[in-house]
């Protein structure tokens, strides 16, 4: 029977946390009853650093419930995507398979059965993707499909609508433990890690108490990062404008020299206005071209594994 881990990185959580112990320990409790996980299975809670009584409570909760209860403490607030990688890779030594959660149940806790069949029907990763945004605000979920779209075009690959509500087998978590790279996008990661996956769809409910823990600050800086560790278009965009700006040089040189033997123009504009459009063309084409050499440059320092097997068939199968 595998051993199932539910990962929750909690920021400041205080009024959720109790409720959200409940309901994960309820699933737990479901789930060995109809015997689809092992009866050791637990709830890992990462504290992130936070400034209310989380840590008191988790400590708690863990007291009344040793097995099914356990926390991570980190030192200090490192933020969402950090939180709960060091969620999993703490439950990567201690479980086959874990299911990351956020704390305030907006996600729904009963899809997670579906997600372990998933699993045993030979899944690595299961996405839980929101069917839709009801309950968001206008401005959350227009700026978050914005941002879904951003990503798109950009180039980074994502799962539409999935946040970071994702089952993942222990081989899956291992393998994103080859990515060492500070600058986190979970989200980007995952379709990287290429073992099989699947989704599965539940409505968004609102937080049961508290407020976001994530600010449109934050949220743009997700976005940001999220771009700016995967993809190097900005740069490649950079020396596209210049190649651009350059080309206009050319139908602007036509224009001032036609304009010059025409006999229409103060003296020193035609010098002046091929000058602007040739320096300002090659400053452009310059500083994207040293940008593909530090795109480079970043990608190689991330040192990303470069293939992951999945399977090798060889004559010393059993
Ligand atoms: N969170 C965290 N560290 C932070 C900010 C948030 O661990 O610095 C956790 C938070 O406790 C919650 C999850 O990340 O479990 C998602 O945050 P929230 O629900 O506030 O985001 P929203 O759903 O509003 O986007
Ligand atoms: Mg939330």
């Amino acid at each position: 029977m595998d051993k199932l881990a539910i990962v929750v990185p909690c920021y400041n959580e205080e009024e959720v946390l109790k409720i959200a112990s409940e309901a994960l320990r309820g699933v737990l409790d479901d789930l060995i009853k109809k015997e689809k996980i092992a009866d050791d299975s637990f709830i890992l809670f990462v504290n992130d650093g936070s400034k209310d009584r989380t840590w008191a409570l988790i400590e708690e909760e863990h007291r009344a419930h040793p097995v099914q209860v356990c926390g991570v403490n980190l030192a200090g607030n490192v933020g969402h995507q950090f939180a709960l990688t060091a969620g999993l890779l703490t439950a990567k030594d201690m479980s086959d398979v874990t299911v990351s959660i956020d704390a305030d149940l907006q996600d729904d806790v009963a899809v997670i059965e579906e997600m372990i069949d998933k699993f045993h029907a030979g899944n690595d990763i299961v996405y839980g993707v929101r069917k839709e945004r009801k309950t968001d605000t206008f401005f959350k979920r227009t700026t978050a499909q914005g941002f879904y779209k951003l990503m798109d075009m950009m180039g980074v690959k994502t799962v539409y609508n999935h946040a970071d509500f994702r089952l993942m087998s222990k081989r899956a978590v291992e393998q994103f433990s080859q990515y060492k790279e500070t600058n986190l996008f979970l989200r980007g990661m995952m379709p990287l890690i290429g073992y099989q996956t699947d989704c599965v769809y539940y409505d968004r409910k609102e937080r049961v108490a508290g407020e976001s823990k994530y600010p449109l600050k934050k949220m743009l800086a997700l976005a940001f990062n999220g771009i700016s560790s995967f993809s190097v278009k900005p740069i490649t965009m950079i020396l596209g404008v210049g190649m651009f700006i350059i080309f206009c040089c050319v139908l602007a040189a036509v224009y001032a020299l036609f304009s010059y033997f025409t006999g229409h123009v103060v003296p020193g504009w035609t010098s002046t206005i091929l000058s602007i459009w040739f320096l300002g063309g090659l400053q452009l084409l310059a500083i994207g071209l040293v940008g593909q050499y530090i795109g480079k440059i970043y990608i190689e320092v991330k040192q990303r594994p470069r293939y992951n097997i999945e399977k090798v068939l060889t004559d010393k199968d059993e």
